[in-house]
């Protein structure tokens, strides 16, 4: 059987549900994403947008500014205005990289990279084991093979 994780924002309003593992976790230490956070990163669980279900409420997305500077569309609870997930550019609407934290069990989801570490907050410390980059990062070198071919599928 397939895993599933739900989630939701804070007042609970929006509730969704994702329908298998994550095709990766970026934990991404850019100062965009401290911003936006309010906090030292943000982490991200990059999934095919198919496999993001809302169970309950209907999510605004919000045009917002990007690192990259062609903008990102954050999906939030049109209440309480907590961001559920991203869409940025690059992957268009095929991917989704939902907040983590927004989870019910956060924990399930580490991060399988740290990204932009020359900007991180000297007090975080980096668990050994996990690759960490100063910037972005090849996909093909660091996403397991299952990813990429979902990855392939997807943009078919
Ligand atoms: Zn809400
Ligand atoms: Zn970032």
């Amino acid at each position: 059987m397939r895993e599933a994780f739900e989630g939701k924002c804070t007042c609970g309003f929006v509730r969704y549900r994702m329908a298998s593992r994550p095709l990766f976790v970026n934990c991404c230490h850019c100062t965009w994403c401290q911003r936006e956070t309010g906090s030292a990163f943000a982490i991200n669980a990059m999934i095919e947008a198919d496999r993001v279900e809302v169970i309950a409420g209907e999510p605004v997305r919000i045009d917002t500014p990007s690192n990259s500077g062609k903008g990102q569309k954050i999906t939030r609870c049109p209440k309480c205005h907590v961001a559920l997930w991203s869409n940025y550019a690059g992957a268009g609407d095929a991917v989704r990289f939902v907040r983590v934290g927004t989870l019910e069990e956060p924990g399930r989801m580490p991060p399988d990279i740290h990204i932009f570490i020359s900007t991180k907050q000297p007090w975080v410390v980096l668990p050994p084991g996990t690759p960490a980059m100063e910037e972005y990062y090849d996909r093909k070198k660091y996403w397991p093979k299952e990813s990429l071919e979902r990855r392939e599928a997807m943009i078919k």
